[in-house]
Parts: structure tokens; C-alpha cells; sequence
């Protein structure tokens, strides 16, 4: 038997205009986009989150809290490179 884990990961941002619209590393064309601390992509985060959680490793909050402001309008693309360096060294 194949030895895997399984996470779940899930993550809602409230739409409003004027922002860019980032979706799996994407900019999506639209009127409104995500609002967040970060760019708010919100399938990105997801992704991270169910990552985090098949590592036992907590959620995307403990690790890149919004009250930092070194998160403050980061490409989410970063959160997941940093997130796969956690994943990887749990091993
Ligand atoms: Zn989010």
C-alpha cells in the first residue's frame, strides 16, 4: 500500500471593484476582484491550506497571519513556494 495524505483546504475573500481579480497565479479579467491582506487568490490559498493541513502543519492563518506586514499584498504564488518548503522539510 501506497502511503499518501489527504488535506482539505477552503477559502472565501469578498469581491470588490477595482481590484485586480488573482486566480491560481493568475490576473482574470473583471470588474471586481478579491480584497485581502495579501492578493487574495483565493484557490492559491486554498491549495496552501490542504497542503498545510495533509502535513499537520496548522492553516494558512498561523503561518501568514494578515496582521504582518510582510504578507501585506504578496503574490500568493510566494505564500505556495514557502508553503511546499514547510511541506517539503515535514517530509
Ligand atoms: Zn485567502
Amino acid at each position: 500500500m501506497i502511503p499518501f495524505r489527504v488535506g482539505f483546504g477552503y477559502d472565501v475573500h469578498p469581491l470588490r471593484e477595482n481590484i485586480p481579480f488573482a486566480l491560481g497565479g493568475l490576473i482574470i479579467p473583471h470588474e471586481k476582484g478579491a480584497l485581502g491582506h495579501s492578493d487574495a487568490d483565493t484557490l492559491i490559498h486554498a491549495l496552501c491550506d490542504a497542503l498545510l493541513g495533509a502535513a499537520n502543519l496548522g492553516d494558512i492563518g498561523i503561518h501568514f497571519p494578515d496582521t504582518s506586514p510582510e504578507y501585506k499584498g504578496i503574490d500568493s504564488k510566494i505564500l505556495l513556494q514557502k508553503t511546499m518548503a514547510m511541506v517539503r522539510k515535514q517530509g
